[in-house]
């Protein structure tokens, strides 16, 4: 008969163990949108844990080779909550032929690949921490993962999620460079801005009195475009300039585009606003046109500090002896859709360095303490909605 707790969770996970798992996760070659031989991997292991799985459609939208898996495991108390944990497939580059350096407690690769720590290390963490979940006998409550396709080039498999299939409501994404510990709670909204400029075409020696370069009209515009840091909050950039045909013609049209973020939704909008009245100003008064469209990319968010998912975190690290601290991130995540689609989360650090670099790099001690701070959730979660009753 099984006696009272006297270890917890977290003290099952392996290191060794989860230091190899990650290896063998990382040399998996699955960059974005070509996602089929993680998947294959996961089909395998995610059922010798105790789940069930599906993957949806995402990938029709975007000719990928695989969806998004949706995994669940059947808790040992059905009446908790169930707890998600997201990451994405994808590896921003290749990992083909990656040879792995182990120094000094840090694992690199030999800098001819990326090491894929973001987020193979999340990946290998999440499985190793259901391992010490089944070997501790802990009791606990469903478990979720959200594992999503093609995040790298922008959030595209969140963005096209079948989000039916999820059946949890809360939980925590792995995916940022802090030591493990770090809790993101707010994030950014953003949108991208379009700007066509048009003026009108010209030969310079044939009819150059007829010609409105939009070279001219754009640049008179953006010298009077607000850009960089607006604000403590606020950024905003001109990131695209395309037109002109050749150097003989005054060019007719010309595309502007940037993008802007900003933790207020007001202040987003205001600076959007700020770069169209510019632009418009400027072809106005040199007789051109502007055409403006604005594409969101996703919305912010903001989790209360005193917020359950906060408190578990902080209560779980300190379990494991782990300082944890509050941070925000102008940076996008998948974070931000999942929270736009109802399902609450927040960002936490993993400690992967030097990412979509050949230099990327994570020590030993942030991919354990991934693992261990994966078992310690879950096991608080359970602790803090068994109190409640
Ligand atoms: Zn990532």
């Amino acid at each position: 008969m099984k006696m009272n707790h006297v270890t917890s969770a977290a003290e099952y996970v392996n290191a060794e163990r989860l230091q190899e798992l990650f290896l063998e996760l990382a040399k998996i070659n699955a960059p974005s949108t070509k996602e089929q031989l993680v998947a294959e991997y996961l089909k395998e292991a995610l059922p010798k844990l105790g789940f069930t799985m599906e993957f949806d459609k995402a990938h029709e939208n975007f000719e990928g080779e695989v969806g998004n898996l949706i995994a669940w495991r059947e808790g040992t108390d059905p009446s908790i909550p169930p707890l998600f944990f997201s990451t994405h497939m994808d590896t921003v580059l290749p990992t083909e032929g990656l040879k792995p350096v182990i120094k000094d407690g840090v694992i690199y690769s030999d800098g001819t690949t990326i090491l894929g720590a973001d987020d193979r290390a999340a990946l290998a963490a999440y499985l190793e921490a259901i391992q010490a979940i089944i070997d501790s006998g802990v009791p606990h409550g469903p478990i979720e993962f959200i594992l999503t396709v093609n995040e790298q080039p922008g959030l595209v498999g969140a963005t096209y999620m079948d989000y039916s299939k999820a059946k949890s409501k809360t939980g925590y994404i792995f995916d940022s460079s802090g030591d493990v510990g770090q809790i993101i709670l707010k994030g950014p909204y953003s949108s991208r801005i379009w700007m066509e400029v048009q003026g009108k075409a010209a030969h310079i020696a044939l009819n150059a009195e007829e010609g409105k370069s939009a070279i001219l009209i754009a640049a008179e515009g953006l010298a009077k475009m607000r850009l960089g840091e607006i604000d403590d909050e606020t950024l905003a950039n001109i990131g695209i300039i395309r037109g002109g045909e050749l150097t003989s013609i005054i060019p007719g049209s010309v595309t502007i585009a940037g993008e802007v973020r900003s933790f207020s939704k007001d202040k987003l909008y205001a600076q959007l606003k700020q770069m169209e009245e510019v632009m418009q100003q400027a072809a106005e008064k040199n007789g051109g046109k502007v055409q403006v469209r604005i594409e969101k990319k996703y919305l912010g968010f903001d989790i209360p500090k005193d917020d359950i998912l906060v408190k578990t975190v902080e209560e779980a690290a300190k379990n494991i002896k782990v300082n944890s601290y509050l941070t925000e991130t102008l940076g996008g995540a998948d974070t931000n859709v999942l929270n736009e689609n109802g399902l609450t989360c927040l960002t936490l650090g993993l400690g992967f360095q030097n990412i979509h670099s050949f230099r990327e790099c994570i020590s030993i001690e942030n991919l354990v303490n991934t693992g261990r701070l994966t078992a310690a959730l879950i096991e608080q979660w359970y602790a803090n909605h068994k109190n409640s009753y």
